[in-house]
């Protein structure tokens, strides 16, 4: 554990001129419940222990695209684990996400709406300040997978359909003899 020497910076608001400025960076582990949007995502059935969300961010400054001040520019990394639910067995499946990304700075969120058609990096505001969290978290939903899915079930699943062994739910539309039913016809 690492002790931080008394940095001001706030994740929750950061004055990313300034951590760029400072090439500075932040590195935390959060519980995913911390990520509440994320979390909601979570098949939590079963688990014992909560995941961890490791992100680290670090800023710099990098000259301007056509010799213009120099802007500020922040990489974000973070892996996480998240348990969803197999589209397959419906069985819980840990699903690692994984986060890599520069994003550049513009003054506003008006500049960054403005510019946002013309160029490939992803664009943030300097003000008002953001949240690593929200970026962080934003980025983590974008990585979740339509169809999460195990490579290989832990269950057998080859029965699920078709099977008549399987799911009364339909109300009975496939005529199929209950062996008890018949037993009991006999009986009489
Ligand atoms: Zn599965």
């Amino acid at each position: 554990m690492k002790s931080n020497p008394k940095t001001a910076w706030n994740p929750e608001r950061l004055d990313m001129r300034a951590f760029a400025q400072a090439g500075a960076s932040l590195q935390a582990e959060e519980p995913l419940p911390g990520f509440e949007r994320l979390h909601a995502e979570a098949v939590l059935e079963g688990q014992s222990s909560v995941g961890l969300v490791r992100w680290q961010a670090r800023g710099e400054m990098r000259p301007g695209a056509t010799g213009g001040e120099p802007t500020a520019w922040l990489h974000l990394q973070a892996d996480t684990s998240v348990p969803l639910t197999c589209q397959r067995c419906l069985g819980p499946v840990d699903t690692p996400l994984a986060v890599d990304r520069w994003f550049r700075f513009v003054a506003d969120e008006a500049a960054a709406a403005a510019e946002d058609d013309d160029c490939e990096e992803d664009l943030l505001a300097l003000e008002p300040r953001p949240s690593l969290h929200d970026v962080l978290e934003d980025e983590l939903l974008m990585e979740l997978p339509l169809v999460p899915m195990h490579d290989t079930c832990p269950v057998p699943v080859t029965l699920r359909s078709g099977d008549p062994a399987v799911g009364d739910e339909d109300g009975g539309a496939s005529p199929r003899k209950n062996p008890f039913a018949e037993l009991a016809r006999l009986k009489k």
